[in-house]
């Protein structure tokens, strides 16, 4: 399998190019070239045979120019190997659990795949640095997925004081192949910095930069997943709303029904970052100024898999509509959502998968066809919320307490770039 930018102006790209490289040229995101359907034996076969084997019959089309059957099913076996859960909450309405994984959210999936495929394809002794900004949880799963990783380093900047207690300990006390820069400015000077860094001529002759952000091939493939997991688990067609900030988990499902999974229909649940809802109501696409929420990771104004969403409806929004539909959920409903699921159901939702809960709530009349939600987070990352929200403490699971515990290790920097540039060539 070849990939191709959206704009098409880069074609043919080997998935070595695309993986280090991240996006085309000219800003554009790579797809792969055609999206392979699987025939009505193989999904016959999903709940009946091997998981992982499952797994392999709808990823290897997109790796089989680098890695056989066997060694991709080794690859994904090692990066998932935590479990997807199944919550009935309330009758045919699943909480599709995605964070038992190392830093308590689905973005594990995406970036351990993704550090194991690349420590295989990279050219041999290159060493490649992945910089990353963060505002919390990708910070937390890249530094996971690409920890004692052999020939990677990941510098990873984020905003001193802005990100949580739980997130900050996450990735600051890893050491080893992790670098934490405690950078004193905000989130956008971060990213400014990292993008500064791709556009420098001079460092990038001298280091292999890349970066491990969602936009990247290697963390959309494998994010289908759970949708894949769900259906092997319930052995039959579902419904399945989807807390969505960038947009790449959603695609990512959008693009598992179009290789042949039985699902049927998609909401997307926006927080008050509403573009994706206001598309489908008006048709225009009209990217925004962020605006913070209590579902902080779903904050972004303008999602970069949009237009890979699109391609996946031959950019058409007549056909989206047929299958996806979206709503929008204020911060008090979310709160009002996580109290009320907790009182009636007893179950515990973080504000993300509350998120998710309360659209389908709003948009589903009939539950004849059973509808999950993903939820995206453990509560605990969210404790401060999700504890105002329930009226008492919640308790950590180990991991993060263990994690608590560790010292941490940060270098301070200030924002100037110049700084950063030094420190990236010692
Ligand atoms: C990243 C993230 C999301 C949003 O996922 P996208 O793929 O960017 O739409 C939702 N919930 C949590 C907890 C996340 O970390």
């Amino acid at each position: 399998m070849k990939f191709n930018s959206l704009s098409n102006l880069e074609k043919n790209v080997d998935l070595v190019e695309a993986a280090i490289k991240g996006t085309a040229k000219d800003g554009t995101l790579y797809m792969p070239e055609n999206i392979p359907t699987l025939s009505k034996e193989v999904i016959d076969q999903i709940g009946k045979k091997d998981f992982h084997d499952t797994l392999v019959d709808f990823l290897h089309p997109y790796f089989e120019t680098h890695f056989d059957a066997a060694g991709l099913k080794e690859i994904l076996l090692d990066a998932i190997d935590f479990p997807f859960k199944l919550a009935e909450v309330k009758k045919h309405l699943f909480s599709l659990e995605l964070y038992h994984g190392p830093t308590l959210a689905f973005k594990d999936v995406g970036a351990r795949f993704m550090s194991r495929v690349l420590q295989k394809i990279k050219p041999d002794n290159k060493k490649i640095i992945i910089l990353v900004a963060t505002s919390g949880d990708t910070g937390s799963a890249v530094a996971n997925g690409f920890y004692e990783v052999e020939g990677f380093e990941v510098v990873l900047l984020y905003p001193s004081k802005k990100v949580s207690k739980i997130q900050e300990q996450q990735f600051t006390t890893l050491g080893k192949n992790i670098i934490a820069l405690e950078i004193e400015g905000t989130f956008d000077d971060c990213q400014n910095m990292v993008k500064k860094a791709f556009c420098d001529e001079t460092l990038r002759a001298k280091k292999n930069i890349s970066s491990a952000n969602s936009i990247n091939i290697l963390r959309l493939l494998p994010q289908m997943t759970y949708y894949i997991w769900a259906y092997h688990q319930l052995k039959k067609p579902f419904n399945i709303c989807v807390p969505s900030g960038n947009f790449g988990n959603l695609t990512a499902g959008i693009l598992a029904k179009k290789m042949g999974l039985p699902i049927n229909n998609f909401i997307a649940a926006n927080n008050e970052n509403d573009v994706f809802f206001r598309y489908l109501k008006n048709g225009k696409y009209e990217p925004m100024q962020t605006i913070s929420t209590l579902s902080n990771a779903m904050d972004v104004g303008n999602p970069n898999n949009f237009y890979r969403l699109m391609f996946l409806y031959g950019d058409d929004i007549k056909n989206v509509v047929k299958e996806v539909s979206a709503c929008k959920i204020s911060d008090k409903k979310t709160l009002e959502t996580i109290t009320k699921v907790n009182d009636i159901y007893n179950y515990l939702l973080d504000p993300h998968g509350a998120v998710a809960f309360a659209a389908v709530e709003e948009k589903v009349d009939s539950f004849d066809i059973p509808w999950l939600f993903l939820e995206t987070a453990h509560p605990a990352k969210f404790k401060e919320t999700v504890e105002e929200a329930i009226g008492k403490p919640i308790p950590l699971p180990k991991s993060i307490e263990d994690t608590m515990e560790k010292p941490k290790k940060s270098i301070l920097m200030g924002s100037d770039y110049e700084k950063f540039k030094e420190f990236l060539l010692s």
